[in-house]
Order: structure tokens, then C-alpha cells, then sequence
């Protein structure tokens, strides 16, 4: 949740940049075992240059062309303060230090989730050893995938001709996938419906927001007149069905508070809150579409595909601010041969699979920040040297 607001003011303030100019768009400063972090968003690339001076001990990174729009972090770890100023070549940042003797090591970095370029700097401690060093290790946690099995209770879905009820075959598909979700290491799912009961889909959200899911996936099975009509098919919310949403959302200022990462909206701007909801649910929607096309390029090798791209529609159940949500259409119902499929086990398995494969290859790449499965993927991409 908090990743996507901070990733939406990076948006921002590049939109607002004038030609040519890099802007510092966030510090951010951690501290590891041996070493302190300190890492600069930046709207672009930007050539840069790094050294330490003595008395008193200090480390200078020198960036060509930028300029400062972020600001100032407190003092942590290794670095007491930090300042900036202008220079003719462009900008000056001064990491005034705490201790004496660290060596800085910088490196930067190309966009790798909703983000932009960053410059690393590391401040590596004199004395530290990497291999003598004990680390605790830190506590990670499963990515969580809210699966939503369509339908339910009073509430059939479509029905094949064969007396097939969509909520029953979809929901064996879910928990099928539940069961395969939970197999994987750094990954868990929960379920919205477990019983064949009607659910709202606002109760459908609710749920998967309370558990603090990370993925949301709704699961039918599609029906058209055409009996021909046969395929998979995934979809995403359309911006025109975000909007209006934003909108209820904002009336609900329980919700509303909770989507700002515990800020409370009473003492902000309700401008403000609009645009951050919005940036918010845009966010969400192309991280959606990503999902999407990983999962139609996976359910393309179990199935025909319906449509190529992921498609955008007004679905309620797809609303959800801040977490990456798409519905998947397995197959149509009303085509008799589909219809067998998705009262087969064995086929219920692969459909599921393939759903599964979809969600991993989204994961790969946009694991969230905290999770065992962004630690997985930072050891072996953003290793410094
Ligand atoms: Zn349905």
C-alpha cells in the first residue's frame, strides 16, 4: 500500500519537471548489519560522484544536472545529517557522518518495480566483516493472495447445459489454487467464500483487505448465446470504473484513512486525499494489467485464448484501491466441450496451475517490499559488487 503512494509521488513530480533537469525525488536511509543505506530517487539517471573528506568525516556525492525536490531524512545509522546545495554542474549532497572511518560504495539502479532510478550509496562500516558479521535475519513475510471464487449461494453464475453451476466449478478451481498457492514457499492464500453462501462483493473486498492481501483474484467461468464461443479470458478494472469508485471510497472515511497508510484523512486536504486515492488506484490498475498478461500468457498453454490482451471492464469486486486485482474468465460454460473441461478434476488442477504460474511471474518481479519473495529476488538482482 505504502509503496504504490510513494511510487505515485515520484509520478508527480517528474510530470513536472522541466527538460533536462534530474530531480532528487526521495532520500531514504537504512541501516544494515555492516553497512547504512542511504538511497536517492532520481527521475532519471544521473551521472554521478562520490568521495569522502576529513575533520570533520563527511561523504560528497556530486550529481550532474540534478537538483534537490526531496526532503531531508533524520539522522540514522551511520549518517548524522544531511545537506545539499547547489552547484554549478548541478547538486551537491553532504552525508555528514556519525562515526569515523566508513567507506562509501555507490551504485545506481534501473527501475525495478512501480519506481524510478535510484542512486545507492553505502556507507560500509571500517571494521566490518562481512563474513565474521552475525546478521539476524530479519522477519519476512508470505506474499498474500486473496483467491475469489465467483458467485455463491441464492447466486449461481452462469449454468451449462449440462447442469453445470458456474460458483461450483469455480469454486473447486479456487481451491485447487489455494492449495498450490500454499505449497509455494513465500506465498499464502485465503479464500473470500469457502461455502457455497452469497457474498457482496464489497464483503469479498472487505475480506481480502482485512487480511492485508497483497494479489486479489476473482475466478469465473464466462457464457455467451453462441455455443461456439469458447477461450480464456482475463480482466482488470477499467480508469473510467476507478473514478467514480475514488469517489465512494473518499465517503467512506473509515476506508478512506486506512488507504493512506494509517493517515489519517480528517486532517488533510480532501483535494489531497482525492489525488493520492486516485494515483493510488491508477497504480494498482497497471500493476493489475502486468498480472493480467502473466496469467493469459500462462492460461494460453491450457487453453485457447479468448482475447489476446488483457481486457478492461467496471467490475465492482475489481475496486479495491490498493491491491493489484484481476478476474479471470477460465473458460465458457456454455460451450459444451468447456463445460466438460471444468468438471474435470485433473483439468480444475491445470487451470489452476497455470493461474498459479501467472501469479508467480508477477511476483517475480513485483514482489512487495518486506516479503520473502522480494528478499529471494533482491539477492540475486541488486547484490552491490
Ligand atoms: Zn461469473
Amino acid at each position: 500500500m505504502l509503496r504504490i503512494l510513494a511510487a505515485s509521488f515520484v509520478l508527480i513530480s517528474t510530470s513536472l519537471l522541466a527538460e533536462g533537469v534530474i530531480d532528487v525525488t526521495a532520500i531514504d536511509v537504512a541501516v544494515n548489519a555492516d553497512h547504512t543505506r542511504v538511497v536517492f530517487e532520481l527521475s532519471a539517471p544521473v551521472d554521478h560522484r562520490v568521495f569522502s573528506l576529513k575533520d570533520p568525516e563527511r561523504v560528497v556525492i556530486d550529481l550532474t544536472g540534478a537538483r534537490m525536490n526531496a526532503s531531508m531524512p533524520p539522522a540514522t545509522g551511520a549518517v548524522a545529517a544531511v545537506r545539499s546545495g547547489k552547484r554549478e554542474t548541478g547538486l551537491r549532497i553532504v552525508l555528514d557522518l556519525a562515526v569515523a572511518g566508513v567507506r562509501p560504495r555507490s551504485v545506481m539502479l534501473p527501475p525495478l518495480e512501480s519506481g524510478g532510478h535510484r542512486l545507492v550509496v553505502d556507507l560500509v562500516n571500517a571494521d566490518s566483516n562481512p563474513v565474521a558479521t552475525v546478521v539476524a535475519p530479519p522477519v519476512r513475510r508470505d506474499v498474500l493472495v486473496a483467491i475469489d471464487p465467483g458467485h455463491g449461494g441464492q447466486d449461481p453464475g452462469a449454468v451449462g447445459a449440462k447442469g453445470t453451476y458456474e460458483k461450483n466449478v469455480v469454486m473447486e478451481i479456487a481451491r485447487r489454487l489455494k492449495a498450490q498457492v500454499d505449497a509455494q514457499p513465500g506465498m499464502r492464500a485465503i479464500l473470500t467464500r469457502d461455502s457455497d453462501s452469497f457474498i457482496s462483493h464489497r464483503e469479498r473486498m472487505r475480506r481480502a483487505r482485512e487480511q492485508r492481501a497483497d494479489f486479489f483474484i476473482s475466478i469465473h467461468a464466462d457464457a455467451f448465446n453462441d455455443k461456439r464461443v469458447r477461450g480464456s479470458s482475463v480482466y482488470a478494472l477499467s480508469t473510467r470504473g476507478a473514478t467514480s469508485e475514488a469517489a465512494h471510497w473518499l465517503a467512506e472515511r473509515e476506508n478512506a484513512a486506512d488507504l493512506i497508510g494509517g493517515v489519517k484523512l480528517d486532517d488533510k486536504d480532501e483535494m489531497l486525499a482525492s489525488v493520492l486515492l486516485d494515483l493510488s488506484q491508477t497504480a494498482s490498475i497497471s500493476a493489475s494489467l502486468k498480472a493480467g498478461s502473466m496469467i493469459l500468457t500462462e492460461l494460453a498453454k491450457v487453453n485457447q485464448i479468448r482475447r489476446r490482451s488483457v481486457q478492461q471492464a467496471n467490475f465492482l469486486v475489481l475496486k479495491s484501491p490498493d491491491i493489484p486485482s484481476v478476474l479471470v474468465e477460465t473458460a465458457f460454460i456454455s460451450n459444451s466441450e468447456e463445460e466438460k473441461r471444468l468438471r474435470d478434476p485433473a483439468y480444475q488442477d491445470k487451470l489452476a496451475h497455470a493461474i498459479l504460474r501467472g501469479i508467480q511471474a508477477y511476483f517475480a518481479d513485483y514482489a512487495p517490499p518486506g516479503t520473502l519473495l522480494a528478499k529471494a529476488r533482491s539477492d540475486t538482482r541488486t547484490s552491490l559488487r
